[in-house]
């Protein structure tokens, strides 16, 4: 590392593309990210790594020119020169957010098309950065729930932390965002905020009145009388018996559907707006509020994301996107399960909708690869949309290992199996394990196939939490940082693979 950071000193007075080219970049196990090669005044700054670990380093002139809030140990090289080599942690992510302020996360209200990406892993966005870079598209690099914090024994500013030192790294200069990702508390959202996250996705599945979609006339004609007064007439005079004309389509409120939707959501629109005045008190405008209803069990018909859309303009809730739920099932891991003509049509008016009575991004939640939505989605959106993804790149991860360490996916998979009946508590998926081949049956050679049969993905994809906490999670993240190339590859590739199917137009 000396030899590097030698080298370096010697060429800190030439630019940065010159340092590049001329300074000794790898030295024995050694070696530094071209990318991440930064001056800063009379220092240079770069990411590194060893057959273990990656880290931050520092060179300069004299020990005194090491500039403040970098973290690690300092020692002295050749001709009076400073080196300091730190470990990837908050205090140097902190410093580079610092000293490199397109490291840090910013609001992409204004952008067009963004995709939630979703690195349950701190090491998939690089990935993630060289596809979106091909494409006119913001990513949000770092993205994660409160149940993926817990699955993966993460913090909110881990997540930030870990995409911070990737963009830094890329020297990705575009501008990403982070997501605080289904956030149900005014708490939990302060706590994202704080780790420096822009983008909040707020939960409304248990507020609102889910239940609600399936009571009879009379159950809802009761349940509207409770209602303040002025609520009810004001639904009673603006929804009842109307008719909105949404682009090519029609939207119908005939008068229980006015006070259904009113005694499902009057509680989790009022909710919405105390969210809102809270966002705004901490960060101004700079924040990308995403409205989510996905996680009901009923889809959310047109009228209702109507009644939500124009009642969240009512309270002047200011919002970026907002993710419906689709009709059809949007299973983990597998491809969409439903009528896909039925989809296109309810799709359409709720894009229309978005884009008529409000100018929000459609979100589309999609639990992993619902290709075969995709090019509606693209269509009926114009590319003014949201995608959130987020298991897949954990699924890519592991497809990486059963190509590179079969032993380490084996044992993967064993645990994956052992844990998969907890795990159904957590996440609604039908797949059937009987039809895996026992593991003994399959050779080496056969077990990244297991990663395109729809059982063994669902398998996988929900059983993170206790494979990223039981014996092996040391293993599993040494043989993805050695093979940080492939999956960085197999990132990119499955990516693009999300973006062109999408129709996003490419850069
Ligand atoms: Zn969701």
């Amino acid at each position: 590392m000396k030899k590097i950071a030698e080298s370096l000193l010697k060429n800190l007075k030439k630019t940065e593309n010159d340092i590049k080219k001329n300074a000794m970049l790898a030295d024995e196990k050694y070696s530094v990210y071209p990318a991440s090669i930064h001056k800063l005044g009379e220092c240079v700054v770069a990411v590194g790594r060893d057959d273990a670990a990656r880290f931050v380093m520092v060179v300069a002139d004299y020990p005194k020119a090491l500039p403040e809030g970098f973290d690690g140990e300092k020692s002295m090289l050749v001709d009076g020169g400073a080196l300091l080599v730190g470990k990837l942690n908050a205090a140097n992510a902190k410093a580079l957010r610092k000293y490199f302020p397109w490291t840090a996360p910013v609001s992409l209200r204004e952008r067009r098309s963004t995709v939630g990406c979703g690195d349950r892993l701190g090491l998939a966005s690089r990935g993630h950065i060289l596809a979106a870079a091909k494409y006119k598209v913001s990513p949000v690099l770092a993205q994660q729930s409160m149940r993926e914090l817990s699955l993966t024994g993460r913090t909110f500013q881990n997540v930030v932390d870990d995409a911070v030192f990737m963009v830094y790294e890329s020297d990705y200069r575009d501008g990403f965002g982070a997501d605080g990702d289904h956030l149900k508390k005014i708490a939990d959202i302060d706590v994202a905020l704080s780790a420096g996250m822009p983008m909040i996705t707020l939960d409304l599945s248990e507020v609102m009145n889910a239940a609600a979609a399936d009571w009879s006339e009379k159950e809802i004609q009761t349940a509207f009388e409770a209602l303040p007064d002025e609520v009810k007439k004001r639904v009673i005079a603006e929804y009842e018996g109307k008719t909105f004309i949404v682009g090519s389509s029609k939207v119908v409120f005939d008068g229980d559907c006015a006070r259904r939707c009113a005694v499902m959501y009057t509680k989790a629109l009022d909710f919405a707006l105390e969210v809102y005045q809270f966002l705004k008190s901490k960060r101004g405008n700079e924040f990308d509020l995403e409205i989510s209803i996905d996680e009901t069990s009923a889809p959310t018909l047109p009228s209702h994301h109507l009644f939500i859309t124009r009642e969240l303009r009512k309270r002047h809730v200011e919002f970026s996107s907002l993710a419906p739920r689709f009709i059809g099932e949007f299973q983990k891991a597998i491809d969409y399960i439903g009528d896909l003509a039925e989809f296109d049509r309810q799709f359409k008016v709720h894009a229309e909708i978005a884009a008529n009575y409000g100018n929000y991004k459609i979100s589309v939640h999609s639990g992993s690869d619902k290709f075969a939505v995709y090019p509606t989605i693209g269509r009926e959106t114009k590319g003014y949309l949201h995608l959130k993804t987020a298991g897949t790149s954990w699924l890519v991860a592991v497809t990486v290992i059963a190509q590179k360490n079969p032993q380490l996916y084996r044992e993967m998979h064993q645990l994956a199996l052992d844990h998969f009946g907890e795990m159904l508590k957590l996440y609604h998926i039908t797949a059937d394990l009987s039809k895996i081949p026992a593991l003994p049956t399959l050779a080496d050679a056969e077990l990244p196939k297991l990663m395109d049969m729809p059982e063994a993905r669902q398998l996988l994809h929900i059983t993170y939490g206790p494979i990223l906490k039981s014996h092996l999670r040391d293993r599993f993240f040494h043989a993805l940082f050695v093979e940080e190339d492939a999956y960085t590859q197999a990132i990119e590739k499955h990516f693009d693979k999300h973006l062109s199917l999408l129709n996003l137009e490419k850069k």
